[in-house]
């Protein structure tokens, strides 16, 4: 049995900035990797949006260096996937929590920052061109396919608004639908709709991907006639809804009907002394890397605040 100040779950870019500000506050921080080091930003390639790095970086490398930055002032990495938790809303007290179903960890704060994770169609050739064509965040490699025709699939606001930021970086865009109804609100339909540049195409769905060594062509089927169209398209963003990262959690902690942690206004607090949560984990809007770093920040010193009451 380990014990501890702050012991951080998860380690995306909301965990090691967390880490880094935990150390160098003498917290003495643990970090439990997870299933998934590094989390999402792993899964991409060049990530040019993340301030500082003038000439983008490599997604995994990024999250190297934020791993090296932690440790460099003192944090402990642990590989490994937290199976149990059991936390004590008592001001002070210790949170308690089973790593791999048999290391206990003993620590006053707990931060989570498991985040999030994009929900993907399940085809072989997704999984392929990940990284290579397909993504999921519009946001984050949109920038990519500037004058291109790319596919977006999905019906909800999600799908709407990466249609929408797309449309003004591409050549065209291709919403696939699979019902003959958005479930976005009217107003994004209305926005989507009224875009020249993209074609909503309802009753259909995403067959196969195909390219060499990235995306150049989607198969559609109209599920309805059960005719096939080809889409010459360089990009394929799949907008289908993200899952949060706490089912561990449920039932111990404030939670929205998605599962996505509830915090307090401008703050990292949830509703359990000493727990606080960070990053996408708690956040269903920003989803970037560099808000959930922001928010690995506020855990950090909310941490170290709350700790200090007790010295
Ligand atoms: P949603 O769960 O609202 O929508 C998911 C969409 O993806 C649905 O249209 C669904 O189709 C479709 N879908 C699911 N699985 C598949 C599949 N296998 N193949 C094809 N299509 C599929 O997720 P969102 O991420 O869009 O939104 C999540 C929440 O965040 C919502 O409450 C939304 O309002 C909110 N949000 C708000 C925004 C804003 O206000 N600006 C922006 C983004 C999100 P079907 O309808 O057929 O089930």
């Amino acid at each position: 049995m380990k014990k501890t100040d702050c012991l951080i779950i998860g380690s995306g870019p909301a965990g090691y900035t967390a880490a880094i500000y935990a150390s160098r506050a003498n917290l003495n921080p643990i970090i439990i990797e997870g299933l998934q080091p590094g989390g999402q930003l792993t899964t991409t390639t060049d990530v040019e949006n993340f301030p500082g790095y003038p000439n983008g970086i490599m997604g995994p490398e990024m999250m190297e260096d934020l791993k090296k930055q932690a440790i460099r002032f003192g944090t402990e990495i642990i590989s490994g996937f937290v199976t149990k938790v059991d936390f004590s809303d008592k001001k002070g007290d210790y949170h308690k929590i089973i790593v791999d179903e048999e290391n206990t960890y003993m620590s006053k704060t707990i931060i989570i920052s498991t985040g999030a994770s994009a929900k993907y169609l399940g085809l072989e050739s997704e999984k392929k061109f990940m990284g290579f064509g397909v993504s999921a965040c519009a946001v984050c490699d949109g920038f990519f396919y500037k004058g291109e025709d790319v596919v977006v699939v999905g019906g909800g606001d999600s799908a709407a608004e990466e249609s929408i930021y797309l449309s003004k970086l591409c050549k065209k865009v291709y919403l696939l639908v699979r019902k003959d109804t958005m479930r976005a609100s009217q107003i994004m339909q209305k926005r989507v709709l009224k875009t020249p540049n993209i074609e909503v195409l309802f009753n259909h769905e995403t067959k196969e991907i195909l390219g060499d060594q990235n995306v150049n062509k989607i198969i559609v089927l109209n599920n309805q006639t059960n005719q096939e169209i080809e889409i010459n398209a360089t990009g394929f963003f799949v907008a289908i809804g993200h899952k949060p990262n706490t089912d561990i959690f449920k039932g111990k902690l404030n939670m929205d009907d998605a599962g996505y942690i509830i915090t307090k206004p401008d703050s990292s607090l949830t509703d359990l002394n000493g727990v606080f949560a960070s990053g996408d984990v708690q956040d269903s809007i920003y989803r970037q890397a560099v808000t959930a770093a922001g928010s690995g920040c506020m855990a950090a010193l909310d941490a170290e605040k709350y700790l200090s009451e007790f010295e």
